[in-house]
């Protein structure tokens, strides 16, 4: 896919969903990757070219592993070539320990990891002004979870397979998702054309702990891909109907309330971060 057609896909999205309004204050969550990098770099030149007054800012969680000053220098560049600031969080500081909770609890680490990042990427941008919070999850992204959550029967998550999630508590930020219409291969030739640097996918910040790359994410990927090469617009055509039907699975009575630890919102008495964590805080 050409520049200008990537890049028109994406702005349709921000524009149709109302991603960016003005005297928003937008921060781009950053792993490091091509598709957070797209995120971050689409919302500048958008914010940009149609002059809106509002500010981006990029986050990163840094997980203070081995791999983590490698990633955050890969960041650092990302985020001076679109000329917008950086903020760092570095889980050291938060007392927390990755290598305790991993040997306290049977989850694997990239759902704890993933937990970590749910809500941090929702406390700290708010603590620091975000009014939303951008991330980098593209179209195959959904189209999997897609498969995944009506092969297991999870029906109510197809309600957040959606460009923009809106706030359903004062301390939950919206969540936009501006790389709804596009993905996987789409971002990588945008970041290769663009010559924007990212780190690639086969370095899992989390090798450190035993974790490897989702194999069977990629065996999904290339399913959606092989459907696509006897189907011209298998995906966008999924998609868009996904999105459609995201209505239709939200639970309309799910209440928002205060972790009654932390006081961050969550829908159960104890959020699932301190569930985790509450006991590894030094
Ligand atoms: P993942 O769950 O790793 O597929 O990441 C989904 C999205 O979360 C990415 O596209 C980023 O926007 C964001 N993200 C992932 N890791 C980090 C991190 N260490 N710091 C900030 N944002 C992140
Ligand atoms: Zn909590």
């Amino acid at each position: 896919m050409k520049v200008d057609l990537y890049l028109s896909r994406v702005f349709r999205t921000i524009k149709k969903f109302k991603l960016v309004k003005k005297g928003d204050v937008i921060f781009a969550a950053l792993s490091g990757g091509k598709d957070s990098a797209s995120s971050l770099f689409t919302l500048k030149k958008y914010i940009t070219e149609n002059k809106i007054e509002a500010t981006l800012k990029g986050f990163h969680i840094n997980f203070c592993l081995p791999i983590s000053e490698k990633v955050q220098k890969v960041i650092e560049k990302q985020t001076k070539i679109a000329e917008v600031p950086l903020e760092v969080l570095y889980i050291k500081d938060l007392g927390i320990s990755l290598d305790e909770v991993r040997k306290k609890t049977r989850r694997p680490i990239c759902s704890i990891c993933g937990t970590l990042k749910r809500y941090l990427m929702n406390k700290i941008p708010r603590e620091k002004g975000a009014t939303k919070l951008a991330t980098g999850h593209h179209m195959d992204d959904f189209l999997v979870f897609f498969f995944k959550n009506i092969l297991g029967k999870n029906y109510f998550w197809i309600s957040k397979f959606k460009p923009k999630i809106e706030s359903t508590h004062p301390k939950m930020l919206c969540k936009i998702r501006p790389l709804f219409m596009v993905g996987d291969k789409e971002n990588k030739a945008f970041c290769k054309a663009l010559g924007i640097p990212f780190i690639e996918e086969d370095i899992c910040p989390y090798t450190f702990f035993g974790c490897k790359i989702d194999v069977n994410r990629e065996k999904w990927y290339q399913t959606i891909y092989d459907i696509e090469r006897r189907h011209k617009n298998f995906r966008a055509q999924l998609i868009s109907s996904i999105k459609d039907m995201s209505k239709f699975f939200e639970e309309k009575n799910r209440e928002i309330k205060e972790c009654s630890i932390c006081r961050e919102p969550t829908d159960q008495e104890i959020c699932s971060f301190c569930k985790l964590f509450s006991n590894s805080l030094s």
